[in-house]
């Protein structure tokens, strides 16, 4: 077993730290509290390889696999996950492409994405149905060579600012339940789409957030991505890799904390000591450590798995679910441990208290996770 860090994987991950110290922290703030999405940051980070760095060379990607991916994913949340988020899912929706698309599909939609000119989303969730993925109502119906698609899509992120959406639909409602979906590309120009930015998320405020109407858009059949009826199970498969994402801004999160709780902790003093000297804030210190170093070994084992070809799904949910643990954990040790300064928005550390949260809600709710480890482990 080789635990060590290639000498790429080494220049990957600084170099995608040292991109987000550069980058991230004059907008920050600003990101946050306004809003605003960073598509110039996305595109000098796709510029540096880092937009789809799992994304094939072939189709302009870096290559780096998914574990590359995560590694990437960590950096740029250690210093900010929203505008990281930005980065890293400017390709999310498109992981169903490289999987299940055609050769016409990869060259068409990822290529463009790697290079920084376009941005993909993945609408599955609906107003109705999230958790529930085979609850999902959107319709499309056949129409000559055309799809039409009816339905609504909810908290879809890139969903105002993407070119293209990887659409979940039932097709095939003659089918049982989960043989009745397929997953479609959809332009986000399309005639009939509406996007509405939802306001006021409680974090990752600089990623772009909608609710989309479909309503009569009319594709072709060739924007089919893999087989009719198979889209239920394409988004269980899809949801394996993305997890390792989601779980890779976890370790970043979790270590942008500790980074700065260390630092605060050798400046503050109370009671004539820093505040780091006391066994009590050590021992949050001692706990974080623990929990990131734990979760990291997971994430970096789930990505490996992928990149070898054999992905473990009950892995990428453990590492998910333990990814949301860890970083509420961290984030709420890391405002405890600067106090009152924890408490207002003059330190960053109430940002990612804020932004940690969405790490047990997206990709999964934790329960969800809860529920597929358990149902595995009841399996054996
Ligand atoms: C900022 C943000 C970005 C997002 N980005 C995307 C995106 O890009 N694309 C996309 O498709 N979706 C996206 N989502 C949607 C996200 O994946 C869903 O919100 C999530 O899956 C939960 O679905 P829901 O909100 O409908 O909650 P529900 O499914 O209604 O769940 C509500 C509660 O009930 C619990 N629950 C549900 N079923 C069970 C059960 N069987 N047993 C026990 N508990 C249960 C849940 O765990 C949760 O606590 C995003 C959400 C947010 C907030």
């Amino acid at each position: 077993m080789d635990f060590e860090l290639t000498e790429e994987q080494r220049m990957l991950k600084d170099m995608a730290y040292k991109f987000a110290q550069a980058e991230f922290p004059d907008v920050s703030h600003e990101c946050d509290e306004h809003e605003k999405y960073t598509p110039e940051i996305r595109k000098k980070a796709a510029e540096n390889g880092l937009v789809g760095a799992w994304v094939p060379e072939e189709y302009g990607g870096a290559g780096v696999g998914i574990l590359g991916n995560a590694m990437v994913t960590e950096e740029l949340s250690r210093v900010d996950a929203g505008i990281g988020l930005n980065i890293v899912a400017a390709t999310f929706g498109s992981e169903a492409i490289n999987d299940y698309g055609t050769e016409e599909q990869k060259k068409e939609y990822l290529t463009p994405v790697c290079r920084g000119e376009q941005v993909s989303a993945g609408a599955f969730t609906e107003p109705n149905a999230g958790t529930d993925v085979a609850g999902y109502q959107t319709r499309a119906v056949k129409d000559g060579s055309d799809y039409v698609i009816n339905g609504n899509k909810m908290f879809i992120t890139n969903g105002t600012v993407c070119d293209f959406m990887v659409v979940q639909a039932i097709t095939n409602p003659e089918n049982k339940k989960h043989a009745s979906f397929s997953m479609i590309v959809v332009p986000a120009d399309a005639k009939g789409v509406t996007r509405t930015k939802i306001h006021g998320k409680l974090g990752i405020r600089a990623s772009d957030t909608a609710e989309i109407a479909l309503e009569d858009v009319r594709v072709p059949q060739e924007n089919l991505v893999g087989k009719e009826g198979r889209g239920f199970y394409q988004l269980m498969h899809f949801f394996d890799t993305t997890r390792v994402m989601v779980a890779g801004q976890a370790v970043g999160i979790s270590q942008g904390c500790l980074d700065t709780v260390i630092k605060y902790a050798k400046e503050r003093t109370a009671f004539g000591a820093p505040i780091g000297s006391f066994q009590l804030t050590q021992a949050k210190l001692t706990e974080m450590a623990v929990r990131i170093e734990a979760l990291r070994n997971m994430v970096y084992k789930a990505g490996w798995l992928i990149d070898e070809g054999r992905p473990d799904y009950h892995l990428a949910a453990m590492a998910k679910y333990y990814g949301g643990q860890t970083a509420v954990y961290c984030a709420n040790a890391a405002v405890e441990i600067h106090g009152g300064y924890g408490y207002i928005d003059e330190y960053d550390v109430q940002k990612w208290y804020r932004d940690a949260k969405i790490l047990e809600l997206y990709e999964g709710t934790k329960e969800a996770e809860i529920m597929t480890i358990g149902r595995v482990l009841m399996s054996r």
